[in-house]
């Protein structure tokens, strides 16, 4: 292919001409550098090009060569627990090469092409097999058995298929198809900016559980559900987005951190390698991908790095996996996205986002779902995607929030003044809104139990009861309310105080099993229901708010998930105290 000729630098963006013979979005190699830039603009032979690595030092008159592929992944064995950056550069090994100052050019594969793998098979010579169709496994460590699937566009018939010790580069397999026989090996590429195919979406029914109160219990997602977390600076979305990272029950987690501060990525850098799955006592990291693009590395990058996690996070829903995928922040995306596009000198929109602002944010999230998968009859895989917003001064009035509010369908929006009061997750309960709450509602009362969906509604209900209140306690002051009145605000305190306040730092709190979220519940609408009560009893509040087993469902959410029994004991309490308290001889 002819070379192109650097006319124009400006920052991350170059301009090229003589670049007639190559198509949109090629990969090009700029200068004797050999630096990875992207082609985002083709104008007959002049091609505006976004450089994924510092520009610095480039002039006119360099080359730019066309490597006629569009921007991919390599997806095979030795993909989990891979810390990459935003086009899938593998930054441990970049870094023991260069040190911490990425050497630019470097061309490095993200997975290792000399490891054997074990591959097992599990198809036979004879086999008809389609794209997507899973011909073996290769155990890549205890958690994840990853699936070698047929590459989408291949079908045909197994010629010969081989078991034991492979690089991803050798020939596992040999299909025989119309156009010859295809040499099928476990390392599979694709265009990041093109979804992977599947068979058909399915609505989400089941919830990605997270074991955090206000997430599971008042604001579920579903597994395949879209959810955004905005809030202003410092009101927790970092910290929400590493609980799931650590805590839903997703198969694989992909967690792109973008755009943020260094030490963030630091944090989970130091921290991730270190947690250990309740579920399998295995470190998290075994059924994790991260993708780090902070704000210290080149802007580009960032741009790239969320269709480089999606499409991380579709190669493992087609193997039938749930998969998780969070990105912190997609305003930081998105201003990556508007500074592209002034350099492009494009038409500005509002507050100087482009025009297809919403339209790209739609295609990433449009990538999560359910969907029964194209190899195996019936299989289904789901992607969760949950993006932080960071509007400037928590503002969601602005395009990126206003953007992602129309597409997701989970909003846990945090809130400056609770986190200031150190309500933590700071999600405002009033504000935020789950749209798979009821359609879940099945699920919880098969697999948790018969009073859940009750028992949120109740919780719900006195929530909005209290902030309804609140108005007329700020006009009269407290001792306007009844008995029955006072008691609503009490018990929405403890809610919030006693269930949804939840800290993420301590050992037993920061994980609450949904069965435990039950109990939790149950405590305190018992106590509220017992107390009402007593109050038709004439039983004065005070002497209600002042029973010692109050004490105890303020610290139930530090009981281990193995000391249910604590619960029972709890129940029994308030119902003694509170018949005692009646004393009419009755129990209750
Ligand atoms: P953001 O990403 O919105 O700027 P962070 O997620 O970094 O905010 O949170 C800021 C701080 O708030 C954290 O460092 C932590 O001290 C506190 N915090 C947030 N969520 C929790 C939580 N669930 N439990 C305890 N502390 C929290
Ligand atoms: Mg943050």
């Amino acid at each position: 292919m002819k070379n192109g000729k650097i006319v124009k630098v400006s920052g991350p963006l170059i301009v090229a001409e003589g670049m007639g013979e190559s198509k949109m979005y090629d990969v090009v190699k700029v200068s004797d550098k050999q630096l990875i830039g992207e082609i985002i603009e083709l104008r007959g032979d002049r091609a505006s090009i976004q450089v994924y690595e510092e520009t610095s030092g480039l002039g006119p008159d360099e080359d730019v060569v066309s490597t006629g592929e569009p921007l991919s992944v390599e997806l095979a064995p030795g993909l989990i627990e891979g810390i990459y950056d935003g086009i899938q550069r593998p930054l441990a090994k970049l870094k023991e090469m260069a040190g911490d100052r990425i050497e630019r050019g470097v061309y490095l594969p993200a997975v290792d092409h000399d490891k054997q793998w074990e591959f097992v098979p599990c198809v036979e010579t004879g086999a008809s097999v389609t794209g997507g169709c899973v011909i073996g496994t290769v155990q890549e460590n205890v958690l994840i058995t990853h699936k070698i699937m047929i590459p989408y566009g291949v079908s045909g018939v197994i010629k010969d298929i081989k078991s034991g010790l492979f690089t991803v580069d050798d020939t596992v397999a040999v299909v025989k198809t119309e156009s010859g026989d295809k040499n099928i090996t476990m390392l599979q590429k694709w265009p990041v900016r093109k979804g992977r195919p599947y068979k058909e979406k399915m609505s989400p029914l089941t919830p990605l559980v997270t074991g955090q109160r206000v997430i599971d219990t008042l604001f579920p997602i579903a597994k395949g559900g879209v959810a955004a977390v905005p809030g202003p600076f410092g009101s927790g979305k970092t910290v929400v987005q590493h609980q799931l990272a650590k805590w839903a029950d997703a198969d694989i987690i992909v967690y792109v951190g973008c755009g943020e501060r260094g030490n963030e990525m630091t944090d989970v850098l130091n921290e991730f390698p270190a947690l250990i799955d309740p579920r399998s006592g295995q470190p998290l990291m075994k059924r994790t991908v991260l993708i780090a693009n902070t704000s210290d590395m080149p802007v580009a990058a960032r741009e790239a790095s969320i269709y480089t996690g999606i499409t991380i996070a579709e190669y493992f829903r087609d193997m039938g996996y749930s998969v998780a995928i969070m990105a912190d922040s997609t305003s930081r995306w998105a201003e990556a996205l508007r500074e592209m596009s002034g350099r492009l000198e494009e038409m500005p929109g509002e507050e100087g986002y482009p025009a297809y602002l919403s339209s790209r944010l739609a295609e990433f999230y449009e990538r999560a779902g359910i969907v029964k998968v194209l190899g195996d009859k019936d299989a289904t895989g789901s992607i969760t995607a949950i993006g932080a917003v960071s509007p400037p001064g928590g503002d969601l009035s602005e395009p990126v929030a206003q953007a992602t509010l129309r597409i997701v369908k989970v909003f846990w929006g945090l809130s400056a003044s609770l986190a200031y009061k150190r309500h933590f997750p700071a999600v405002d309960w009033i504000a935020s809104y789950s749209l798979y709450a009821d359609r879940l509602g099945d699920w919880y009362t098969d697999n948790v139990g018969e009073e859940w969906v009750s028992l949120r509604k109740a919780c719900m209900r006195i929530l909005q009861e209290e902030a309804q209140l609140d108005e007329i306690v700020r006009l009269v002051g407290m001792d306007a309310l009844s008995p029955a009145n006072r008691l609503t605000m009490e018990t929405a305190k403890s809610i919030r105080e006693d269930y949804l306040h939840q800290n993420a730092f301590h050992e037993v709190d920061t994980y609450t099993s949904l069965s435990k979220q039950q109990y939790m519940m149950k405590l305190i609408l018992t106590f509220d229901r017992l107390a009402g009560e007593a109050l038709t009893k004439n039983v004065d509040i005070e002497d209600i708010l002042e029973l010692p087993v109050r004490e105890r469902i303020g610290r139930a959410k530090y009981i281990p998930e193995a000391e249910a029994e604590k619960f029972d004991d709890i129940l029994a309490e308030i119902k003694k105290e509170m018949s005692e308290l009646v004393g009419d001889g009755e129990e209750f």
